[in-house]
């Protein structure tokens, strides 16, 4: 059972592979069907297997023997863990569904960002349409909360937008007026905080390391991902937490 679940899991980060690298090239996400990006052929069934098949086939294309690159199943396991973290520690909360799917979201935005630096349209409308059926359907979080977390964080954003003139895309302020509809206003605060945090630990390590120069730009998308997922699946403990060395 647990072998078939994270089987499923690791599908799910095949696919996203997919979206991933079809999407900002306008290309179609159903056809066609996978094959190797190097001699074209259309990829067996085994070989469609996430994860396994690169193992087993040593990280080449078995036709044209080419080296497949490590971020697929890299994507896949990420992919595996992060999801089915969500479905272990929240599940059967009615957040569960609007989490999986917003951490998938988050997951494959990350990716076109380091990739391209650009976060696609598609990619948030697609999060506001989900986020609007479900919350129709079964609501996962209070109205006032979300459009309150999205009102005043884009808000914010977009305020540090103009001020730092170029240091982020606009991309950047519409993915935190997103995070606020999932999350709600203390926990996108919470996302904002580790995402400069984050951005700014890694942005001087590079920097220190001496593998960035000062002015060339970092995708924030992945930090703000990356702080987002954190709020998401541990943000009350991190704010119980706070309080309690805080003193209040
Ligand atoms: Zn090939």
């Amino acid at each position: 059972m647990c072998a078939i679940a994270t089987i499923l899991w690791l599908l799910v980060g095949s696919f996203f592979n997919v979206v991933i690298h079809r999407l900002p090239r306008g290309q179609s996400i159903v056809f066609p069907p996978s094959h190797c990006v190097s001699c074209g052929v259309r990829l067996s069934p085994k070989e469609l297997i996430p994860f396994f098949s690169y193992v087993w086939q040593k990280g080449r294309c078995r036709h044209c023997g080419v080296l497949i690159s490590l971020r697929y199943p890299l994507v896949e396991l990420l992919t595996a863990v992060l999801l089915s973290l969500i479905w272990y520690l929240q599940g059967g909360s009615p957040s569960t569904y609007a989490y999986l799917v917003f951490a998938s979201l988050l997951i494959v935005i990350s990716f076109i960002d380091i990739d391209h630096m650009l976060i696609p349209d598609q990619l948030l409308l697609a999060g506001v349409g989900v986020w609007l059926v479900l919350q129709l359907l079964s609501p996962f979080i209070a109205w006032s909360d979300a459009l309150a977390g999205s009102a005043l964080a884009f808000a914010l954003m977009l305020a540090i937008f103009v001020l730092a003139r170029g240091g982020m895309g606009f991309g950047d302020v519409k993915l935190v007026g997103l995070i606020g509809l999932y999350l709600g206003l203390s926990l996108t605060l919470l996302s904002l905080f580790l995402a400069f945090v984050l951005g700014a630990a890694v942005g001087l390590t590079l920097i220190l390391l001496r593998l960035k120069k000062g002015k060339s730009a970092l995708p924030f998308g992945p930090f703000l991902a990356l702080g987002a997922y954190l709020a998401m699946v541990w943000g009350g403990d991190i704010i119980r937490w706070y309080l309690q060395i805080s003193g209040f």
